[in-house]
């Protein structure tokens, strides 16, 4: 008698399934589809004109209210001790990671961590501790001056507002606009290159410079999210929307996000 045998069932491998369901959400228009280099790169370009679509302010809002479910209490990452030593570290950080200064400033803050000090320790000790930062002997100068100009106009202490602090050696609007948001809890945007690359490459806050964004981000961004506002754009740009290769799959704005080149097959997580 001829045993019976019973065929085993085929079942589709997990990553085409996977595939497929990604496609199908791509193709009913509710996720983004993947796009070449060359299409990303020319998307960027366009990004960079301003010419996307604008977002409505029901879409910005819905943008920082999933930022601020996902992280509360944003915090900058440059190390500091006061608001002396953070003005420092901003000064430093300019054209160089938060990562490389962090590695340079506890050594110098551990010395000096006010004017006083700072400017006691004199221009060649300061070079000498930074020098694995970029820039270090303008940046040594400039940190000196400032320590000197502190001491002499302001009583060793920091000031509180955007015109004096752009009036020392080495701070422009940008440094000035993180001295203020962190140390003075002013609703401030310090564009850098990160919320530059957002602003444009998402069409929230196109413009043909860092001042045009800042200023286009303070017009959209509902008030009770502009405290934070900058860190989680920045942070956002630093682990996610990177320049090269934005981790578009993995972000919780990329339903929102106007950028032709988005990289994912995914729909953004469900609002919570
Ligand atoms: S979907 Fe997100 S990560 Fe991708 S480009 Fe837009 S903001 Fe950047």
């Amino acid at each position: 008698m001829a045993r019976k045998t019973t065929k085993p069932k085929r079942t589709k491998p997990k990553s085409l399934a996977k595939t497929k369901a990604r496609l199908k959400a791509a193709n009913k228009g509710t996720a983004a589809k993947v796009k070449p280099p060359k299409v990303q790169a020319r998307a960027d370009a366009k990004a960079l004109h301003g010419d996307m679509p604008q977002w409505k302010p029901a879409e910005v809002e819905e943008a920082f209210r999933r930022f601020q479910a996902a992280m509360p209490e944003p915090k900058g990452e440059l190390i500091h001790i006061n608001p002396f030593t953070l003005l420092v570290a901003v000064v430093l950080s300019a054209q160089a990671t938060d990562a490389g200064v962090n590695k340079a400033t506890p050594a110098l803050f551990k010395l000096a961590d006010t004017p006083e000090k700072m400017a006691k320790l004199g221009e060649d000790r300061v070079r000498e501790l930074i020098k694995t930062i970029g820039l270090y002997r303008n940046k040594a100068k400039n940190v000196i001056a400032l320590s000197e100009k502190l001491i002499a106009e302001h009583g060793g202490k920091v000031p509180g507002t955007r015109e004096e602090l752009q009036e020392l050696p080495g701070v422009g609007r940008k440094t000035a606009n993180v001295v203020l948001n962190i140390a003075f809890g002013q609703p401030t945007m310090a564009v850098d290159t990160h919320i530059f690359r957002i602003g444009n490459r998402t069409g929230l806050a196109p413009g043909k410079d860092p001042l045009a964004v800042e200023l286009k981000l303070l017009e959209v961004i509902p008030e009770k999210y502009m405290m934070h506002a900058h860190h989680w754009l920045i942070l956002h740009g630093r682990y996610t929307c990177l320049a090269r290769r934005p981790l578009c799959e993995k972000c919780i704005i990329a339903d929102l996000c106007k950028w032709p080149g988005k990289t994912t097959l995914m729909a953004a997580p469900a609002a919570t």
